[in-house]
């Protein structure tokens, strides 16, 4: 019989790994918490034309990245409904803010989210078929100061606040403006023009993408294309006033708390639904999929899906990319252990080394019992190798109260109480 396997792009999370994942989310609820976001739960799939009307028919995503299915009407008051399993959150938060008419308190949406995505990507280092985001967004009326920079460098200080909590070094902030939904098109147009006579000598990709999306040109890495990339026209030079002032103010206050940046006139972002600020922070540990987020500000998204006026801003982070720059700094580092191993000698001890355990544990210690049906000699081997101490009961520790501990590293065995065992290890 052929053994199934997790599917492809997919993948299990086994321990210690999940550790470092409770982390990595402990901390972003933690960090995001002091920034008044509160947590959204949306449902993992959806209508697919939310994701076609947000992200764009034409990117990559809606084009060939997505889980979709016509879910067949099962009675006769049902319809039967093309949906999607949700390649990105922000449409699926949005679609939420207008359902629930969020805007109608007149204050700004401070919401988060920590969920499993799916995209069919060729699948590689840091890049899966269903992947992880946690991300943020800030969204509301523009009575409420939805529209404002300062929003925009608040979320970036905070992303910055994040990494550096969670002990990521190493990150640079990656930061452009693409402009208002007026001067988008434009740019745009530019492009394609610039790049009829252009895309010929570049790559298939850049081919094809000067017709459908030419803004994702700019993202190529074949080096033959980079020194024509560099003639194409900037968006920069395509900003109205106001979208400089904008781009302006957001790095005037990122200046004033100290958030170092880099300004990438070439980071546009293929989704289609982003407007004037666009960021990544990338990490060189990374390797080709250097992008530990992305993000930027939405001001039409509302409205593109049937909503009212109601600009934002957001980003997603892929947890997978933050696990892996985690597991790298930490491939040095000892691994975890518990702070006892339990080891009953004999099977009439199990137990009372079953409670012993549980007077411990109820300590907020982290123990590993072990089974009286073990040699000593393998008691010693498993515990040395998940555990700081090992800690004996044998009929003598039962009865006089009074257990024989080892501490592995320095090879020291003592005698300890048991009323005073749980500070004993703790300090071990
Ligand atoms: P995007 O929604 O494409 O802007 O992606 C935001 C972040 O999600 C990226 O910076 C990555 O960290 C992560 N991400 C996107 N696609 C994948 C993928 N296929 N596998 C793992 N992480 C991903």
């Amino acid at each position: 019989m052929t053994l199934l396997k997790a599917v492809r792009g997919t993948r299990d999370l086994l321990p210690p790994e999940t550790e470092l994942w409770d982390r990595v989310e402990t901390t972003a609820r933690r960090v995001f918490a002091r920034y008044n976001f509160g947590e959204i739960r949306t449902p993992i799939f959806e209508d697919t034309s939310l994701f076609s009307r947000s992200v764009g028919e034409e990117t990559d995503i809606v084009s060939k990245e997505m889980y979709t299915w016509e879910d067949r009407a099962r009675a006769q008051s049902e319809k039967s409904q093309s949906l999607t399993l949700r390649p990105e959150n922000t449409a699926g938060v949005v679609r939420a803010y207008i359902e629930h008419k969020l805007g109608e308190s007149g204050l700004l949406q401070k919401l988060c989210y920590i969920g499993p995505q799916f995209r069919r990507e060729r699948p590689q280092k840091g890049r899966y078929r269903q992947f992880w985001q946690i991300g943020a967004e800030v969204i509301g009326p523009p009575s409420a100061g939805s529209e404002s920079p300062l929003r925009d460098a608040e979320v970036l200080e905070m992303l910055a606040s994040f990494l550096d909590e969670l002990g990521i070094n190493g990150w640079t902030l990656v930061l452009n403006s693409v402009g208002s939904s007026t001067d988008r098109p434009k740019y745009i147009a530019a492009l394609r023009e610039a790049l009829k006579d252009k895309a010929p000598q570049m790559c298939a990709d850049c081919q094809r993408r000067a017709e459908t999306n030419p803004l994702r040109v700019l993202d190529c890495k074949v080096p033959e294309d980079q020194p024509i990339i560099e003639t194409l026209p900037k968006i920069a030079d395509f900003l109205d006033d106001a979208s400089k002032a904008h781009f302006a103010a957001v790095l005037a206050a990122l200046d004033a708390c100290g958030v170092r940046y880099e300004i990438n006139p070439r980071l546009v972002r293929g989704l289609d639904y982003y407007t004037r600020t666009t960021f990544e922070f990338t990490h060189g540990g990374l390797g080709a999929q250097n992008a530990l987020l992305g993000g930027g500000r939405y001001d039409g998204l509302s409205e593109m899906l049937g909503g009212p006026r109601a600009p934002g801003i957001g980003f997603a982070m892929g947890l997978d990319r933050l696990i892996l720059t985690l597991q790298a700094a930490q491939a040095e580092s000892a691994p975890t252990l518990a702070d006892a191993f339990v080891a009953p000698l004999g099977e009439s001890l199990n137990a009372d080394a079953l409670a012993l355990a549980r007077e411990l544990r109820r300590k907020g210690l982290q123990i590993e019992l072990g089974d009286g049906g073990f040699r000593l000699k393998k008691s010693f081997e498993i515990g040395n190798k998940l555990a700081r101490n090992i800690v004996l009961l044998g009929e003598d520790e039962q009865r006089s109260g009074i257990l024989t501990v080892k501490h592995f590293a320095t090879g020291e065995q003592t005698k300890i109480p048991r009323a005073e065992l749980a500070q004993a290890l703790r300090n071990s």
